[in-house]
């Protein structure tokens, strides 16, 4: 089989690294890919993986590629293509294409008909309400207290997001998203949601329409600094299994979210073939949705694949065909961590074009995948070109043994100003 991946983050590079090791694919392009991705070949033939020097959002020239080459299947790492309608293009013009179509993908691309659809069909989440209206939008915040999240509505690159810790605060925000429009038509809406308390977990759960399977629990670490402190990030490490739930509270907060979720998406005729991604916080008075993703996360992916035993290949061709009732999902024993290296400076400003020293070193310990993000190839040095840069990953028998295995590796890199958090799955070992 050919295969076209779209993207170019560690995310990407995860799958990537995992599809190539199936002995179905002849072939891989990746576009627009990174310096690791290029260096990545198929178990197959040794064939290398080649990037296509075309960005993940330009939909009309990855048409004309795929027209020329063909794939027989194509997987879509990012948000954004998918809110721009790459599955629904793909489709119409032939093509086997992995991913939820336009209509689907709202369950990310607007945070108003994702909070909408799970008080329609009873999926737990917090107290909210949606506004347009900002005097309407500052009385809500108000009857909460103040302490509140105000959401613009659409994709706003990560930072739409606005945690709240008293009434100016939220006020401010409503009048930054609905008045003085921070964030575009992104913010012409905006969901306002109770500020919950608990331990927030990642699931994830691979679907074909009607069927939904649960991966193990992860968790992110989304702040730039040790011990949550900092301004949020894309997410700056991962770890799975995270302990917070035995197996069987595990399927029981993934019946209580998904069965009402698949329920829903039936009755409302969304077929949604790809990747659904709750963002979950266990409180006191149980598990409540905050807000779902349609694809991936990044840097959940990184430990999710180098965990999971299935051919990646043959379980996106069933959520495409809608076979996956066929599959179940197989787990390695291992733990698997993920440290994010970064560029100094981010998530605010921060210089590209660092060498980076010390690759080889850290790939060379057994157990250890250095998925890259933020890369390119200059000459023959591998630099920095992007906020996020590595995704070290290692795994182990057991978190403590994953965890520093990852750091060890992390030891051995190198490049000017690199910043990552030291305390990526202390909570699981507190
Ligand atoms: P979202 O993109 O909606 O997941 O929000 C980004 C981050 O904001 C989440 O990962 C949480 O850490 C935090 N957050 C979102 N909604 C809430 C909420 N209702 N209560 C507390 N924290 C929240």
């Amino acid at each position: 089989m050919k295969l076209l991946v779209i993207g170019s983050g560690g995310r990407e590079h995860a799958l990537v690294w995992k599809l190539a090791q199936s002995p179905h694919v002849t072939q891989m392009w990746c576009a627009p890919g990174n310096a690791g991705i290029g260096q990545e070949r198929l178990q197959r033939e040794n064939a290398i993986v080649e990037c296509v020097p075309i960005g993940a959002e330009d939909l009309e020239k990855l048409l004309e590629f795929a027209r020329t080459e063909k794939p027989d299947l194509v997987v879509v790492g990012p948000d954004n293509p998918l809110a721009l309608g790459i599955v629904d293009v793909f489709q119409l013009s032939g093509f086997r294409i992995w991913g939820p179509t336009q209509k689907a993908a709202q369950f990310e691309s607007s945070k108003v008909f994702s909070q909408q659809f799970m008080e329609r069909h009873g999926i737990p989440t917090a107290r909210a309400g949606t506004f347009t209206d900002p005097t309407a939008a500052r009385n809500f915040a108000s009857s909460l207290g103040g302490r509140c999240v105000v959401k613009a509505d659409g994709l706003a690159l990560g930072k739409g997001v606005l945690i709240c810790a008293n009434l100016e605060e939220a006020h401010h925000a409503v009048d930054e998203i609905l008045v003085g429009r921070v964030f575009g038509t992104a913010g012409t809406r905006v969901v306002i949601q109770e500020y919950l308390e608990g331990m927030e977990i990642s699931l994830h759960a691979l679907c074909d329409g009607r069927t939904a399977r649960l991966f193990p629990i992860s968790q992110d670490h989304k702040r730039a600094f040790d011990g949550d402190q900092g301004p949020n990030t894309g997410g700056m490490g991962t770890y799975s299994p995270a302990p917070f739930l035995t197996e069987g509270q595990l399927a029981q907060v993934g019946h209580s979210i998904l069965d009402p979720w698949l329920r829903g998406c039936s009755a409302e005729g969304i077929d949604f073939r790809g990747i659904l991604y709750p963002g979950v916080m266990l409180t006191k008075d149980g598990p409540r949705v905050l807000e779902f993703n349609a694809r991936f996360g990044d840097p959940e992916t990184q430990v999710y694949l180098t965990q999971l035993e299935n051919d990646l290949v043959e379980l996106l061709v069933a959520s495409v065909e809608g076979t996956l009732a066929k599959h179940s999902l197989k787990w390695s024993e291992h733990a698997s961590v993920c440290v994010v290296m970064a560029s100094g400076g981010y998530p605010g400003a921060y210089a590209k074009g660092k060498v980076i020293r010390g690759l080889e070193a850290a790939s060379a310990l057994p157990g250890t995948k250095v998925f890259h993000a933020g890369t390119a190839l200059s000459g023959q040095d591998v630099v920095t070109n992007g906020g996020r840069v590595l995704g070290v990953t290692a795994w182990g028998a057991g978190l403590a043994a994953a965890r520093e295995a990852a750091y060890r590796a992390v030891e051995r890199i190198e490049f000017d100003g690199a910043q990552y958090r030291r305390d990526i799955a202390a909570k699981a070992l507190a």
